[in-house]
């Protein structure tokens, strides 16, 4: 199977051929297809699966162009590091299309990532401390969420996110499409996937 059989668009199919991937792995195989569909999913997939793109291009496709001020998804990450691995690669994606996106973490001061929220955006990838602060200032317009990812859920958990992570669900819009990751299904992954999920598809590499 090649990217050309999904129902992603020319643009992305044209950034995905100049990168170059070749072939979807696994993960792409079976996510790509069930997120474009609409289904919550869990997948579960380590690093190095290509699992980052699992969910990046079916995103993509789905935000399609730059629309209104403020942000529809909402990437949430434990670190730093892989808040900008997942920039990279909605940026490698992104090349031919006019999307907005922009990574929030802690460690630095908010004026760059205040100023690029204000410019407006399509996608916020962010740590959940530094998206709880920028909302809690207003500094963040949640109401036209229509989709959530959990990347790491796992290491998001051992990293005592959770609290963080219960107060964002509380606060965004109930009527989303909801995306969770993890390298491992543990008990609490499994707890959150019930807390977090509405019939989601199980995908298993
Ligand atoms: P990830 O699991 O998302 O961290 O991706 C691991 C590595 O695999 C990254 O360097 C990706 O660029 C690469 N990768 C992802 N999907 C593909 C693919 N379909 N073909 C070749 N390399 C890929």
């Amino acid at each position: 199977k090649t990217f050309e059989a999904f129902k992603l668009n020319r643009q992305l199919l044209n950034a995905i051929a100049e990168v170059p991937y070749d072939e979807p792995t696994p993960i792409q195989q079976k996510a790509i297809p069930t997120i474009l569909n609409g289904h919550d999913v869990i997948g579960i997939a380590q690093t190095g699966t290509g699992k980052t793109a699992a969910f990046v291009l079916p995103i993509l496709m789905k935000a399609k162009y730059a629309q209104g001020h403020d942000p529809r998804v909402l990437i949430l990450a434990p670190t730093r590091e892989l808040v900008l691995q997942i920039e990279e690669n909605i940026k490698l994606f992104a090349t031919y299309t006019d999307l907005r996106y922009t990574s929030l973490f802690g460690g630095i001061g908010p004026k760059s990532q205040i100023e690029a929220l204000q410019g407006g955006l399509d996608i916020v990838i962010s740590t959940p401390g530094r998206f709880l602060d920028l909302y809690s200032r207003g500094e963040i317009t949640i109401k036209m969420l229509k989709t959530m990812v959990l990347d790491e859920a796992d290491k998001m958990m051992d990293m005592g996110f959770m609290p963080q992570i219960r107060r964002i669900l509380e606060v965004i819009p109930t009527k989303r499409q909801n995306l969770l990751f993890s390298a491992t299904m543990s008990p609490r992954v499994e707890e959150l996937s019930h807390e977090f999920l509405e019939f989601p598809e199980k995908i298993e590499i």
